[in-house]
């Protein structure tokens, strides 16, 4: 019997790790498996060649928020060529996928076993895998480094929290990969030198005797590469932010979930956050310099009306991450915010992404104003382009939120819709006109390269290059 199990990622960077978990555990046992991965930007007729040139028996799909539409249309298209094609489904979407087809089958939750069940005709138990037994899932690790894709890894599943937006919290066991076993894996990475490891496990760093003898083995590695985790910093020991100070620059980066800082917001979406200790211990990391850190936030919360938000994005702000990731709710299927979502007064889109639209306390209004606010604050702080302009600015405020909204309420100078660090640049010079033009004029001299706006006299650049030092 001939498989093929297809990811298509949102974008081509990406790769399918729960389809590559699923292909490789079906090949241990004996199963002909191949994977095919491509992205929701491949035109859908190159995709549909490549399956109608596999004459796959069963083709098994992963369907996700952002590939729902995309693998729902191509599995149409697949059954019009093949109309005998039998089809599985698998991945958080799987079940909202309304195709009505007696050859589709839709495998709900963790796909490893139950798809073998499923190819040996059996009924799926709804078995969870020994995660000790899952092969390694890059057997074409040279091949993902070629194509410049992120490798992602997954050391544990699970997520004992309870965040009501969120569909990891419906599993709260928490299983960990074994010690060697992880350290083996990540030991291919490290001497495949891969760029970029990102964890997707919920949040890293749950248990100390299990995370932090992996950090020290990837801190004392010797490669170029980067790990990236999803942490709580709230949990973080003195003892491991001591050992952090010594990490070598650039070897991990941390992206610190904080969603919001107002106690009535986080009760409700049942998250536990000690927000002294997260400003704390992002601060202490900050200071030391060598791990990137970024922070998220957002917006659409049951309690959180525009002062609210406007307090939690200060605070965050203020922390001084290089990167806050502004986000916005999506009130996913089968999740306990959706069945309070008349209770919050929650309106939001009924297909992916599910993004909020209304709520009691932002009217779409409201939210318009904090998207516009995210897209043009993602340019100017996230991208790094205007370090000096932007601290100069700053100080004319009284606060963060005050100078982002005043940019966003003066943005109609001509600029419509574009946002990227050009037209963030232009419509800052028309807003603020001569005031500090002479960092804005240097931040773009240093930070947008083949750039020169003819609004700026260039003569004093002509022959010397200018670059600012850090203060
Ligand atoms: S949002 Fe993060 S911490 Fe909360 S339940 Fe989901 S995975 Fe766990």
């Amino acid at each position: 019997m001939k498989v093929l199990l297809t990811g298509i990622n949102s974008k081509y960077i990406h790769t399918a790790l729960g389809v590559r978990c699923v292909a490789e555990y079906a090949k241990m046992q004996g199963f002909a498996v191949d994977i095919l991965e491509e992205s929701i930007n491949t035109p859908i007729l190159r995709v549909l060649d490549k399956l109608v040139a596999a004459k796959a028996d069963v083709y098994g799909f992963s369907v996700h928020i952002w590939s729902k539409k995309y693998v729902t249309e191509l599995i149409g298209l697949l059954l019009q060529v093949f109309p005998l094609a039998k089809i599985v489904l698998g991945g958080p979407e799987a079940g909202q996928v309304t195709l009505n087809n007696d050859r589709i089958t839709v495998i709900q939750g963790e796909g490893e076993i139950a798809f073998c069940e499923y190819l040996q005709g059996k009924a799926v138990s709804g078995k969870t895998v020994d995660l000790a037994e899952l092969p390694f899932v890059y057997p074409d690790l040279e091949q993902v480094i070629a194509e410049h894709k992120i490798v992602y890894y997954e050391a544990s599943r699970g997520c004992p929290f309870r965040c009501s937006y969120c569909l990891s919290s419906v599993e709260h066991n928490v299983r960990q990969k074994p010690l060697p076993k992880v350290l083996a894996e990540l030991d291919r990475f490290v001497a495949a030198n891969v760029p970029l490891v990102k964890f997707v496990d919920r949040t890293y760093n749950l248990d100390e005797k299990f995370y932090l003898p992996v950090f020290q083995h990837l801190a004392a590695a010797q490669c170029d590469t980067t790990f990236h985790f999803e942490i709580k910093a709230d949990l973080l020991s003195d003892k491991v932010l001591d050992f952090l100070a010594t990490v070598p620059k650039g070897r991990f980066q941390f992206e610190v979930g904080i969603q919001s800082t107002n106690p009535d917001t986080l009760r409700a979406i049942n998250r536990s956050n000690d927000w002294d200790k997260i400003a704390g211990n992002c601060r202490k990391i900050l200071q030391n310099g060598n791990i990137h850190l970024h922070t998220d936030l957002i917006a659409g919360l049951p309690y959180e009306d525009l002062a609210s938000w406007r307090k939690s994005f200060n605070e965050v702000f203020l922390l001084g991450a290089p990167m806050l990731q502004l986000g916005f709710l999506k009130v996913l299927p089968n999740t306990e915010i959706e069945q309070k979502a008349e209770q919050y007064g929650l309106v939001y889109m009924p297909e992916p992404p599910y993004e909020i639209l209304a709520t009691k306390w932002l009217g779409y209004g409201d939210l318009e104003f904090l998207r516009k606010f995210d897209k043009i604050f993602d340019v100017l702080h996230n991208g790094g382009h205007f370090p000096h302009y932007l601290a100069a600015l700053l100080q004319d405020f009284d606060e963060p939120y005050e100078l982002f909204a005043y940019i966003v309420g003066q943005w109609t100078v001509g600029e419509g819709e574009t946002y990227n660090a050009r037209s963030v640049a232009t419509a800052l010079h028309n807003i603020f006109g001569k005031r500090y033009e002479n960092l804005l004029q240097k931040d773009i001299f240093n930070n947008i390269h083949h750039w020169r706006p003819d609004w700026l006299d260039w003569s004093e650049y002509t022959h010397k290059k200018l670059k600012m030092t850090a203060k």
